[in-house]
């Protein structure tokens, strides 16, 4: 077996590298790109056996190098699986499988890289060994991010950063942290993922990863985006530029498309479409190892030529984006494109399409995730054959949908099944209503008594919702002692029905072997959806409700 040992002369990082690994076209430290006469400079040209502890050196390199070409990657790993079994040595074995099953989960073989990465895992905990449990849990991460699994994406990209040994490299630690945030983001958590990515960035320019610091100011700028935070989204925006443009490193599609988002949520529908024309024009190509970001650039470019009142061009470009689709079968964007039609058509006057399209992209977008369902139904069934696994599996599962106190459904549960009630709401005509419960003076049982008989008080409450909102109703605790509670198929009328029963059974349980003479009630906010109600505007008025029975004398419901 051959072995080099290359420096770059920029950073001075050393490289150990396998001939049959192919050319290396980049410093792995630096990202630094090497030309013909090359910044690197062959240190030994010795031709040598690896040992385990050489090949250990090249397995670290391969673990944080993504190869944009997915057929090299995976000549690559089987190399790096080859070799390692050849060596024999079992740890060294199972870190070169976990980089081929990565591989074979971006490539879409999602059933086969899951059952590596689950006999892997077993084999880790079994062992144990932390970093490979740690990479193993961060690639089931992924794994599960590809199914839209995101509870248990987010369930195992946690556990890949709390069990990563504290002398893991920086690029991985880096790595995972990165891959965290971005579940975070996709999970509307964005605070938490903000940290992530802070953290990340912090790492990346500390050990020169140029690359991923241009990843990570990408996906702060839109989760700022995201949350609507115009100012910080465009600091953010102005520094990744500036950064580019620094180090030399050209702005893809997926970063131009936030530029271009922020642009729109600046009001500057010129210069977000100016930002996109490169795209459009099909002018940046070489630069896009996913095809798949081209449909989403042109759906933001069609944003901004309609919000320029810009209709004929705003068409041209969503039947180009409707053609990619077709082209290369991404149907995931098709319903993306009809939902942006619809606004089209809304703006242009034209409300009786715009009103069949909103029903068609309904429509398809309930057929989509339900192929979903059944798509990933089929790879978890292949993947967790055994009642032991699927067990362990719906475990982690519960434990990011639930409140430890009170056993109830959380906050996050609620984040992820909104759009899905109101989705349903929409498609089978059945109204939709939720009610917002927070307890009266509850600091005072906590200041009077304790925290404890607090905790108590919560528990019941909690049981008395259980017990009212049986399936398909769910009841979740979304903060201190505030409750939310969603009725499916209820309208105003009748969720005001039941908040009032609600509201009574509280009142007059028997709280004197709790709270003594401390009275225990709740006020309610109602709020119903209707057409054209966005999720926030239906959690707003349920809220503004509250306040006002809040503001009424507590101890009552508004709807
Ligand atoms: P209001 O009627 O206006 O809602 O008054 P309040 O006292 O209920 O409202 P406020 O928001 O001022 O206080 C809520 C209190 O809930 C403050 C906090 O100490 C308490 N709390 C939040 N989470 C928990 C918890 O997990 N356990 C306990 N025991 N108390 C909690
Ligand atoms: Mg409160
Ligand atoms: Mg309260």
């Amino acid at each position: 077996m051959k072995l080099i040992q290359m420096q770059c002369n920029r950073c001075q990082g050393k490289l150990v590298w396998h001939p049959d690994f192919g050319s290396i076209e980049a410093c792995v430290y630096c990202f630094h790109l090497w030309d013909e006469n090359s910044n690197l400079s062959r240190k030994d040209d010795r031709v040598e056996c690896y040992t385990p502890e050489t090949f250990a050196m090249a397995l670290d390199v391969l673990e944080f190098t993504t190869r944009p070409h997915i057929e090299s990657a995976i000549t690559f790993a089987l190399k790096a699986v080859e070799i390692a079994s050849m060596l024999g040595v079992e740890e060294l074995e199972m870190r070169a499988q976990l980089i081929h099953a990565e591989i074979m989960i971006r490539k879409g073989l999602l059933a086969e890289g899951g059952r590596i990465l689950q006999k892997i895992s077993g084999w880790a905990e079994s062992h144990p060994h932390a970093y490979i449990s740690a990479r193993a849990h961060r690639h089931l991460s992924v794994f599960f991010q590809c199914l839209g699994d995101l509870p248990r994406a987010l369930e195992h990209a946690l556990h890949s950063c709390q069990l990563l040994p504290n002398d893991a490299r920086p690029q991985i630690r880096g790595n995972h942290l990165l891959l965290m945030g971005c579940i975070l983001a996709r999970s509307r958590e964005y605070e938490e993922a903000n940290r992530s990515f802070q953290e990340t960035l912090d790492i990346a320019l500390e050990t020169n990863q140029l690359q991923i610091a241009l990843i990570t100011l990408n996906n702060m700028a839109y989760a700022q985006y995201e949350m609507g935070n115009t100012e910080e989204a465009t600091g953010i925006i102005e520094r990744l530029r500036e950064f580019g443009q620094k180090h030399g490193l050209p702005l893809n599609p997926r970063i131009l498309d936030t530029i271009a988002r922020v642009e729109i949520l600046r009001g500057r529908y010129e210069e977000s479409e100016r930002t996109l024309q490169a795209v459009i024009d099909r002018q940046l190509d070489r630069l896009v190892n996913e095809f798949e970001m081209l449909p989403e650039c042109f759906i933001t470019a069609a944003m901004a030529q309609r919000l320029q009142g810009a209709y004929g061009r705003s068409q041209a470009t969503l039947d180009e984006a409707l053609r990619l689709c077709e082209e290369h079968g991404f149907a995931g964007y098709q319903v993306n494109i009809m939902e942006e039609q619809a606004e089209l058509y809304a703006a242009s006057g034209r409300y009786r399409e715009a009103y069949e399209e909103f029903r068609r992209f309904h429509a398809e977008s309930e057929k989509l995730r339900s192929k979903e369902r059944e798509a990933r139904a089929k790879v978890l069934q292949a993947v967790f054959e055994t009642e032991e696994a699927k067990r362990a599996s719906e475990y982690y599962r519960n434990l990011a949908f639930r409140d430890p106190l009170t056993g109830l459904y959380n906050r996050r549960y609620i984040d992820m099944q909104v759009d899905e009630w109101i989705r349903l709401s929409v498609v089978s005509g059945a109204p939709l209503s939720i009610v917002l419960l927070d307890l009266d003076h509850f600091k005072q049982i906590n200041d009077t008594l304790s925290h404890e008989i607090g905790d108590t008080v919560l528990i019941h409450v909690a049981k008395i919702l259980e017990a009212a909102a049986e399936e398909p109703k769910a009841a979740a605790r979304i903060g201190g002692e505030e409750f939310l509670i969603v009725l499916p198929g209820y309208d105003s009328k009748q969720a005001l029905a039941y908040a009032e029963e609600l509201c009574h059974t509280i009142r007059s349980m028997d709280w004197c072997p709790i709270t003594g003479t401390l009275k225990v009630t709740a006020s309610m906010g109602i709020s119903t959806f209707s057409d054209g109600l966005s999720r926030s505007r239906l959690l707003t008025l349920a809220d503004n409700n509250l306040y006002q029975a809040k503001r009424a004398g507590r101890n009552r419901v508004v709807g």
